[in-house]
């Protein structure tokens, strides 16, 4: 066996982050979008990846799609940065203001990206739980942060895997207490979900970054999509760290006629709105405990701490959902993304099998 250059101490003491797939039936473990963008969208984004200049490089600058984001939410193009989903997004951001010496503070349990992408770049994390209804204590919260001074302070709202919403006024005060030290990201890849959103908060001279995706809520997780709002000042330094033409042309072209078909995402939403309704519901006359979302996905854990098998019973049964059993403080709960109204009823069905 020759030598085989060893990979960076912390990154080898770092275990990977797994989402595993199985080929079932009803896939319910990612958050997706169970329908598909409008048709008419496909016609288009077909029409115009069939007139591109395949031997040149993309629009580097984004130009036309950091326009209609920029119009989509009343801001200046120039407080758009977009990349290859909300993930290459948020490693961006760390690898300009994280790395050795820095440290984030995250909120746990929440979405597991936000420390994993500050591990593999070197950055230290602080995790503060939550409590035991995955609420945050606020005043512990303050003091956290002032007591850490993290570079980021990464915030979700709504949260994955919890579904519940930050406050306004949390957000606000969680801004005002890090102004002094840091920066604060709220992660809103569900925010259509939500009844409001921190862009509102939005100020040159504050440190709020905003995150977004189309990977859900816009039904296009295939295209890898991702944008942050935030002051001119982070956006410039964004583009000094993230690698020359790094998104493509079919991703630009995709993001940018999904814009146009904004009321239909609207309509996609208030289906998935209703449809939780019918989760919960299910779980309820089941008898499961479950905690309320405004997401597309409902946390919820079976009794007696059987989350692991009746994982187990409902992949048999074709169905998957998300195992979080054995994630640190979630212990024996699984999280089930809406779908469509046949997969919902073959997971409700599946379990009721299960617990009878
Ligand atoms: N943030 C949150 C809270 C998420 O749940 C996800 C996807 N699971 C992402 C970011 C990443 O989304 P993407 O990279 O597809 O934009």
């Amino acid at each position: 066996m020759s030598f085989r250059p060893p990979v960076r101490d912390d990154l080898a003491a770092l275990p990977g982050y797994h989402s595993p797939q199985l080929d079932v039936e009803v896939r319910l473990n990612t958050n997706e979008s169970p329908e598909p963008p409008p048709t008419a969208f496909r016609a288009e984004v077909a029409r115009r990846v069939a007139e591109l200049d395949w031997n040149r490089y993309p629009d580097r600058s984004v130009g036309e799609l950091r326009a209609k984001l920029a119009q989509h939410h009343q801001v200046d193009p120039n407080n758009i940065f977009v990349a290859n989903g909300s993930n290459e997004v948020l490693q961006t951001l760390l690898m300009a203001w994280g790395g050795p010496g820095r440290s984030v503070m995250t909120f746990e349990p929440t979405y597991a990206m936000h420390g994993q992408i500050a591990r593999v770049t070197g950055t230290h994390v602080v995790e503060i739980d939550r409590e035991s209804d995955f609420t945050i204590d606020e005043g512990e919260a303050f003091a956290a942060m002032s007591r850490h001074e993290p570079t980021i302070t990464f915030l979700c709202s709504p949260n994955n895997p919890t579904g519940l919403v930050e406050s306004r006024s949390f957000v606000e005060q969680s801004l005002a207490t890090v102004e002094p030290f840091g920066l604060l990201v709220v992660d809103e890849a569900y925010a259509q979900f939500s009844t409001w959103s921190a862009i509102e908060m939005l100020d040159e001279d504050r440190p709020l970054v905003i995150s977004r995706t189309f990977s859900k809520t816009w039904a296009m997780a295939a295209a890898r999509l991702g944008y942050l709002i935030a002051p001119q000042w982070i956006v410039e330094r964004l583009e000094t760290a993230v690698l020359p033409y790094h998104l493509d042309a079919v991703s630009q072209i995709a993001g940018s006629v999904a814009l146009d078909y904004e009321s239909e995402m609207q309509a996609r939403v208030a289906l998935l709105v209703e449809r939780r309704g019918q989760i919960q519901a299910g779980l309820a006359d089941l008898g499961i405990e479950y905690w309320p979302s405004s997401s597309n996905f409902v946390l919820f854990r079976p009794p007696s701490d059987t989350g692991q098998v009746i994982w187990d019973q409902l992949v048999a049964h074709g169905v998957l959902v998300r195992n979080c059993a054995s994630w640190p403080r979630l212990d024996g709960c699984l999280r089930v993304t809406v779908g469509t109204r046949a997969e919902n009823d073959a997971f409700l069905g599946a379990l009721e099998a299960i617990l009878n």
